[in-house]
This record gives C-alpha cells, sequence and structure tokens, in this order.
C-alpha cells in the first residue's frame, strides 16, 4: 500500500525544472513551492546550529526563506534568499546575476554566522547596552551599507566577509566580529587577532555570549518579512529590479586615460574591443576577486568599456601583455575608487 502523500512535503520534482530560463522567469516567487526542508539548505542550516550548540550556545534562529540575506530589524531570524533552495533556481541565478551568493557550502556558513550576529542581537537586545555601544558605536548611526569608506588596514575591525565589511555600521561590526567569534575557537581567534584592537571587540562578544548562556531571549519571535513563499512578484520583475541595484552608474571613462593604455595600436591589428571580449571572463574574475565587488556590476563595467574601445577604434598594441595588465590595474582602481568614493552597493 502506497504511503499517503504528506501534502506539507514539497514534490519531488517541481513543475518548473525543465522550464527554459525564460520560461520559469514568468512564475512567480510564492508559485515555486521551494522550502528549506528537503533542499540542500536543510543540513546547511543544521550545520550552522551544530556550530552554535559546540560554541555552547543554545540560541537558534528561526531560517526561513525570503528573498536576500538579512535578519529582519528587531527579529531573532534569518532569511536566505529563496533560489538557494534549489539547483535549477541557483542556475537560473547564476544566469541572472553571473554568481550565486551563498551558493557554496563555506560561503553559506559564513553568511548564516554574519545574519546569526544580527539574530542574536535582536534577540538580547545587546546593542541598547551603554558597554555596547562604548565598544561598537552608537546602532542610530546613519545606515548607508551602500557608502562606507573603509580603512583597508585598520586593525580595529575583524576581517570576515569582502570589503572590510565590518566597517561599514556599527551592527555590521558587531555582525562580523560574532562570525568570526562563532567560527574559530577562542585559542584561534586570541592568536588571530593579537594585538588587534579588534580583540577587545572579540573579548566582549565572548562575554557578552558567556551571559546569553545563562539568560532566555528577550525577544523570541516576529514577522518573516519578504517571505518567500508570500512573494507575488514574478521572478522576471525581481530580476529586473536587482539588475537594476547592482549595475552602477559608473561615470563615463576617461578616453585620455584608454589613449594612454591602448593608444599605440598596431595599425591593421586586432579591434582591442573583440580581444577585450575573448578574455572578458577571465578580467570580470580577477576584478572581482581583488576588489570584492559584485561580479554582475564589474561585468558591466567592462561591457561599457568594450563598447568604447570599439567606438574609439583602438587596435591592440604590439606590447600586448603590457596593456593587459594596465587594463587590469585601470580597472581595478576604477572599481576600488568608486567604492571608496561613495556607490557601494552590497549589504548582508
Ligand atoms: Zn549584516
Amino acid at each position: 500500500m502506497p504511503e499517503a502523500h504528506d501534502p506539507q512535503e514539497s514534490p519531488a520534482v517541481p513543475p518548473w525544472v525543465a522550464l527554459k530560463d525564460d520560461e520559469l522567469l514568468a512564475y512567480r516567487i510564492c508559485d515555486l513551492g521551494v522550502r528549506i526542508a528537503g533542499s540542500e539548505l536543510e543540513s546547511r542550516v543544521a550545520q550552522f546550529y551544530e556550530e552554535l550548540s559546540a560554541r555552547g550556545l543554545a540560541f537558534r534562529p528561526a531560517c526561513y526563506l525570503g528573498d536576500e540575506w538579512f535578519s529582519p530589524a528587531g527579529v531573532p531570524a534569518i532569511a536566505i534568499p529563496f533560489y538557494l533552495a534549489h539547483p535549477r533556481l541557483k542556475t537560473l541565478e547564476l544566469h541572472q546575476m553571473l554568481e550565486v551568493e551563498g551558493g557554496t557550502p563555506e560561503w553559506c556558513q559564513q553568511l548564516l554566522r554574519h545574519e546569526c550576529g544580527h539574530a542574536i542581537d535582536h534577540a538580547y537586545r545587546f546593542s541598547a547596552r551603554e558597554d555596547w555601544r562604548a565598544i561598537f558605536g552608537s546602532p542610530e548611526t546613519e545606515y548607508a551599507p551602500e557608502t562606507y569608506q573603509p580603512r583597508p588596514y585598520s586593525k580595529g575591525f575583524v576581517r570576515h566577509l569582502p570589503n572590510w565589511y565590518a566597517q561599514a555600521h556599527p551592527d555590521e561590526d558587531f555582525a562580523e566580529t560574532f562570525a568570526v567569534w562563532m567560527s574559530l575557537t577562542p585559542e584561534e581567534w586570541r592568536e588571530h587577532y593579537r594585538g588587534w584592537k579588534a580583540l577587545e571587540k572579540l573579548e566582549f562578544v565572548h562575554s557578552l555570549v558567556e551571559q546569553a548562556k545563562n539568560s532566555t531571549p528577550k525577544v523570541k519571535r516576529g514577522r518573516h518579512i519578504s517571505d518567500a513563499s508570500k512573494l507575488r512578484k514574478t521572478l522576471a520583475r525581481y530580476y529586473a529590479e536587482r539588475r537594476k541595484l547592482y549595475a552602477e552608474d559608473f561615470p563615463d571613462f576617461y578616453d585620455a586615460d584608454l589613449r594612454i593604455i591602448f593608444g599605440n595600436g598596431e595599425p591593421n591589428g586586432e579591434s582591442v574591443a573583440q580581444a577585450m571580449r575573448k578574455g572578458r571572463r577571465a578580467l570580470v574574475s580577477s576584478i572581482v576577486r581583488w576588489t570584492g565587488q559584485r561580479k554582475y556590476t564589474v561585468d558591466m563595467l567592462v561591457r561599457k568599456l568594450i563598447q568604447r574601445c570599439q567606438q574609439l577604434g583602438f587596435t591592440v598594441p604590439q606590447d600586448r601583455a603590457r596593456s593587459s595588465f594596465d587594463l587590469a590595474a585601470y580597472l581595478a582602481a576604477m572599481v576600488t575608487n568608486h567604492l571608496h568614493t561613495g556607490r557601494f552597493k552590497r549589504s548582508v
């Protein structure tokens, strides 16, 4: 006799799995029927909970599927982007945004630990304490993770997520410090951050957690905003919005700079635009690796540059290697300057 089908259980194969991207994009997020249970996220969340218990914490933030990585304000919960709950949706995310944030086991754990920092603060209201504010600053500081200006060599902050994200805001500083506290043993982080001012923050987080171990959270639950099962927008609209958000408004290229790099091209040589199209993926990956900027954003920049080189009719110079190095250094500098002078869109 066949077992009764549990209506709560997702069907093994959702009806949209075999669809092409443009057909899948017509689906509303709420109609995808994705859930953490039964997906690869189930074991990742389980591993994350095990890590908490290994650190002696009974605190377990609720994890649910949302539209991006975040912890809802004032709520001890973690939203995980819904596209991580199915390989087909991860592929769509990759096609649309060129990378899948938290798509590997390590990256996923890193983000879970970071969001856990926010969630435990929401649960115990640590950031309302005077001593918290004395160490991390006022959480009422204007929240602008897009526009912070980091000091890359500062030893006052831990390093966990890229781009010195701890420096974005006192709340991010705390979340990042908590993430480091969680990912290493006390012996490890004391050794790793020896002589750093950030060590005071780690010791403070350590003492907060020790207190939390023996007390119940002040806030136990709250509204799970942007719950994927209730998001009525289509995937097409979801991606149109995100692509618009990530498409940085880089300044126009300085043609004078491009002339320095490509001005002495070989007459009748290969067009720079064509050569760059061939090398685009490698160029974008290198810039992303060393700047930590979003891949979609860097790809847009490189596409724009290819277009400009085409308009200017550059051909590849004789010293090809040198012009390639120049180009990569130029682009990395442009992305970094841009990041430090204002418009930096990343928030977790
Ligand atoms: Zn954060």
